[in-house]
């Protein structure tokens, strides 16, 4: 498949779509899912266009995971999840439903399912609470 130039996440990285940002630098951003399934799922994606693992220069994929780091301590540290979960689907078969490469950074707790993929619309006022509570433990 083509990468699509106007997939939301490029819309995104273009600025011509609001999101809830919780880091950005050069090569990166990261922002709430707005269909959390858990509650502090945060989405990190390299600026670049690439549709999935195979299509995604290395270097940007480098630079996406260094960023997962830092967001994945700043989920713990905001929300205190004993686990973690850090997910990242190639391929409509895979469950992936947005074709610019991404990685889900999603807190983990024993015995609590994780919730439906992409099911449910977030309360924008929350997103905004717990993107600001991430940045918080950013800093
Ligand atoms: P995937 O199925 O792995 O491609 O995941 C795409 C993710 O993007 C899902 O978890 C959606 O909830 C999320 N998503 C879709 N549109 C937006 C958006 N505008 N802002 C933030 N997250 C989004």
């Amino acid at each position: 498949m083509a990468y699509d130039a106007n997939n939301i996440f490029a819309r995104i990285v273009r600025g011509e779509i609001p999101c809830h940002k919780v880091y950005e630098d050069a090569d990166t951003l990261a922002f709430m899912d707005i269909m959390p399934q858990a509650e502090g799922h945060v989405l990190v994606i390299p600026k670049v266009a690439g549709e999935d693992i195979h299509s995604t220069p290395p270097e940007s994929l480098a630079a996406a995971v260094r960023t997962v780091q830092k967001i994945a301590r700043a989920v713990k540290q905001a929300f205190g999840p004993p686990g973690i979960m850090i997910a990242q689907l190639n391929g409509a078969a895979a469950g992936q439903s947005v074709f610019h490469l991404h990685f889900h950074v999603i807190p983990r707790h024993a015995g609590k399912d994780l919730g439906i993929h992409a099911a449910r619309q977030a309360d924008p006022a929350v997103l905004a609470a717990h993107a600001a509570r991430v940045r918080a433990a950013l800093e």
